[in-house]
């Protein structure tokens, strides 16, 4: 049994891109610790939502407790940054937001978590934040750094499959109807996400999605019933949520050899042919 750590940007964020391999570890008897840069305190307020007093920052981490309960989640941490708000704003320039932090600094506290917990496997982001968010950009920056410190030998990048996402637009008429003009901005643009061809790792977590949708719900403050997230119909839902992609950044220093057209087996794309090739599972 391994402990495997998952870095994360803003509480949510570990239910929409890595909830189901989180329970799967768990339940697979591994050690599982969540850590948040930052409190998530400039996301979207609804009206109704907090209580008297409470701040966004407050309820957030409330609910990462929540969906960390649910994903079975044996350790949560903050490292106490502020949100930084999407790329632009002015709040990017906050000096206690996490685009502002020192990487060296940053990564240190991170790293302080790795050595506690004799961590084995670490998840960050790809390179660009999957979608270009600067706390994103900084969980890569960090996380990368923190892994160098600690020794971590397996570091994957958690990231969104690109050509998956615009077959599933091509493919549904109501794509229109179900993407707003920023998502389908976002999801064509050449940085979201990374191409299928380097995507080393895709956790199959279609049997415990509804385990993944609970602790979606419960950030309750961010992903309504009527969001874009949770009113998909259940074949979309399991779609865009039934599969968790990965990159292993150690598998890409060269260390190991890509797969190549004669590894493939008949009938098999490069793809598969490469899922099958790093049999080395991100579950230990
Ligand atoms: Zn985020």
């Amino acid at each position: 049994m391994a402990t495997l750590v998952f870095f994360h940007a803003h509480p949510d964020d570990e239910a929409i891109a890595t909830a189901g391999t989180m329970f799967k570890a768990s339940q697979a008897g591994h050690r599982v610790v969540l850590v948040v840069a930052t409190g998530g305190e400039l996301g979207e307020v609804f009206e109704d939502v907090l209580k008297d007093g409470e701040t966004l920052g407050q309820r957030r981490q409330a609910e990462v407790h929540q969906a960390g309960t649910i994903l079975g989640i044996h350790r949560v941490e903050f490292l106490g940054y502020r949100d930084s708000g999407m790329a632009g704003e002015a709040t990017n320039d906050d000096p206690d937001s996490f685009w502002q932090a020192d990487v060296e600094t940053a990564s240190e506290q991170l790293a302080e978590i790795l050595q506690q917990e004799l961590a084995k496997v670490l998840t960050i982001y790809d390179p660009h934040g999957g979608y270009g968010h600067p706390d994103h950009i900084q969980v890569h920056r960090v996380g990368a750094a923190a892994a160098a410190k600690a020794g971590i030998a397996k570091v994957y990048w958690a990231t969104m499959n690109r050509d998956q996402i615009q077959r599933q637009m091509a493919a549904q008429n109501a794509a229109e109807a179900l993407l707003d003009e920023e998502r389908r901005e976002r999801a064509s643009a050449d940085d979201f996400g990374m191409p299928e061809a380097e995507i080393t790792h895709a956790i199959d977590v279609s049997d415990v999605l509804e385990v993944k949708r609970s602790a979606m719900e419960a950030h309750a403050s961010q992903i309504t019933p009527e969001s874009f997230f949770l009113d998909m119909d259940a074949e979309n839902f399991a779609l865009a949520f039934g599969t968790e992609w990965y990159v292993a950044a150690h598998l890409r220093d060269g260390s190991a050899q890509l797969p190549s057209e004669t590894d493939q087996l008949p009938g098999e794309t490069a793809w598969q042919s490469q899922q099958r090739f790093y049999s080395d599972l991100l579950l230990p």
